[in-house]
């Protein structure tokens, strides 16, 4: 028998802290339908300002600085967070870094720098909170691979982005494979471009039109189009739903 979704419940959000991010906009989404939230992130500083923002609307929050790639950090943030905060349920690795760099300019430095945060840090960060999952019975594990793994680019980033967002795939697979017996669900997204920092800085008007024109729906996403997903993968109905991918692309990618 399934376990019950507890009504005291942590979700943890890694790369939660950036202002015009995926991460900030799940947080607050989550915060309104009754999570408590660790917001984790590389800048502590921001992290701590988006924590005080959920704790301004009532819910328990906690800021935490976090690199991702590092174990030893990762502990650090894991413990703070079990500390301070109800069970972890729900984990969304969000952290992520872009590489515009053509392959053939592309150093094995940038390919490892690339690989360490999105690859690395999301083995880390979900080794270190699924432990706990698998020994209540219940978890969520939701990561952001994007439409780059599927499509080959395409948007901004170039090779060694694109195989760390389809290591995602890979990682969310198998993993869905060892621990949804144990009550874990593992899935991941794939969004297609959304106007964040992330795309190398605000999009222009003509970057924004280029992108939303090879999709159906005319436009590019926004934070929430992504977050609202994530919501549903993270909440008490998503039970049957593990191993998969969610295309959130407007269309640009059909898999
Ligand atoms: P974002 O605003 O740049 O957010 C990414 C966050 O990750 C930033 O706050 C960044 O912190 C943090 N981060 C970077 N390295 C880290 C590390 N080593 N440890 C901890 N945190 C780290 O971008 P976003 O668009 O919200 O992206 C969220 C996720 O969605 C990413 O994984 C991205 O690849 C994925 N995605 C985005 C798009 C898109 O079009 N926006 C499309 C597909 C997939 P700093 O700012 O301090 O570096």
């Amino acid at each position: 028998m399934a376990t019950e979704f507890p009504t005291a419940r942590t979700a943890v959000v890694t790369g939660g802290g950036s202002p015009r991010g995926i991460g900030r906009a799940l947080a607050h989404r989550l915060a309104r339908g009754g999570w408590s939230v660790a917001v984790l992130d590389l800048d502590g500083a921001a992290a701590r300002t988006v924590a005080a923002e959920l704790e301004g609307t009532g819910v328990a929050a906690l800021g935490v600085q976090v690199d991702v790639a590092d174990p030893a950090s990762v502990e650090a943030a894991a413990a703070a967070v079990e500390r301070d905060l109800p069970p972890v349920v729900g984990l969304v690795n969000l952290a992520g870094i872009s590489s515009p760099t053509p392959f053939l300019d592309t150093t094995p430095e940038e390919w490892d720098r690339v690989m360490a945060v999105n690859a690395r840090g999301t083995f880390l960060v979900t080794q270190r909170f699924v432990r706990g999952m698998v020994e209540r019975g219940l978890g969520r594990v939701v990561s952001a691979s994007s439409v780059s793994a599927q499509r080959g680019g395409g948007t901004y980033s170039k090779v060694a982005y694109s195989a760390s967002k389809a290591a995602i795939i890979g990682l969310t697979r198998a993993l869905a494979r060892e621990v949804s017996p144990l009550g874990v669900t593992v899935n991941c997204v794939a969004p297609g471009p959304v106007d964040t920092d992330i795309m190398g800085g605000p999009l222009t008007d003509e970057r924004r039109a280029a992108m939303a024109a090879d999709g159906m729906v005319g436009r590019v996403g926004t934070v929430d189009d992504v977050a609202a997903l994530v919501e549903f993968l993270l909440g008490p109905d998503s039970g049957y739903v593990t191993a998969a991918t969610y295309d959130v692309n407007g269309g640009l990618q059909i898999s």
